[in-house]
């Protein structure tokens, strides 16, 4: 709550919202409950173990993600608290990707050009990295029908 009114404060001097919180605290229109008391497992008064604050979170995102499908637009929340962003890669992978290639489409000779600017600085690393390429097919055609993800 203090980390809200203090980002209420920097959107009142400068208009810019870093957190959507600010126009639930603008409006003056809510009231603050405590959806689940959430003990650390760590038994320690005053924690400040980053594993613990990172359980929290996860916590908090998996309320995030209900309010989000129940609520849709409607929820305030942005950003899905304690996911990584290999998580938020592969649930959006589809979104994604259309824009990857919508991009490519529109920005062919921009991209050919700076292929070949990138082969021409850098031929060493083209070679590793097609090397590299090689090797991950490989390993994902040996782990067909696995279901295997990778990133
Ligand atoms: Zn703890």
């Amino acid at each position: 709550m203090k980390r809200h009114r203090d980002d209420l404060v920097q959107y009142r001097r400068t208009g810019k919202i870093h957190c959507y919180s600010s126009l639930v605290l603008e409006s003056n229109d809510y009231v603050v409950n405590t959806v689940e008391l959430y003990p650390c497992e760590c038994d320690t008064q005053v924690c400040t173990s980053d594993e613990c604050k990172q359980r929290l979170c996860r916590r908090e995102g998996e309320y995030i993600r209900q309010y989000k499908k129940k609520f849709g637009e409607l929820c305030v929340n942005r950003r899905i608290e304690g996911r990584t962003g290999k998580e938020r890669h592969i649930e959006n992978f589809e979104k994604y990707n259309v824009k990857a290639k919508e991009y490519s489409k529109t920005h062919k000779e921009e991209i050919y050009l700076r292929n070949k600017n990138y082969k021409k600085k850098y031929p060493d690393r083209v070679v590793a990295q097609a090397k590299a390429y090689r090797e991950r097919q490989r390993f994902k055609k040996s782990c067909d029908g696995m279901n295997l993800i990778e990133i």
